[in-house]
């Protein structure tokens, strides 16, 4: 078992735990070389592909074309704001359960999310 993180997969970690904001890989990557310049997009890219396939980051996906990482690993749903691709945490939604659904036989649940869109403060005051 190789537990040790290489120090770039460490510093890309870092970065996700210290980003509240749901990162794209582009924004991780912008932080990282802050840490440390001689990381590529490449490296950072491979370190958040790895991170995500061991379960310390979660990917998060909102229909746009990047993907987003999470280090908030508790259950929790998201808010997306579809003007400004604000995203922010949705903490205490009770969790919908296979119970509130009639599913086609045979169908193994793995995971339930929910994602709701609208408009964050900011963007509903420079609409009105
Ligand atoms: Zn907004
Ligand atoms: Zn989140």
């Amino acid at each position: 078992m190789k537990n040790q993180l290489t120090s770039h997969r460490k510093t890309v970690f870092e970065v996700v735990k210290e980003s509240m904001d749901h990162p794209t890989a582009r924004q991780v990557f912008d932080r990282a070389v802050q840490k440390s310049p001689r990381l590529s997009f490449a490296t950072v890219y491979n370190s958040l592909k790895y991170l995500s396939e061991s379960g310390l980051i979660k990917q998060v996906s909102f229909g746009e074309e990047a993907i987003r990482y999470d280090a908030r690993l508790s259950r929790h749903d998201h808010l997306f704001c579809r003007v400004c691709h604000k995203v922010l945490d949705l903490m205490d939604i009770a969790i919908p359960t296979t119970n509130n659904f009639s599913l086609p036989k045979g169908f193994k649940v793995e995971e339930i999310s929910l994602k709701i869109s609208g408009l964050c403060e900011s963007c509903q005051e420079v609409n009105n």
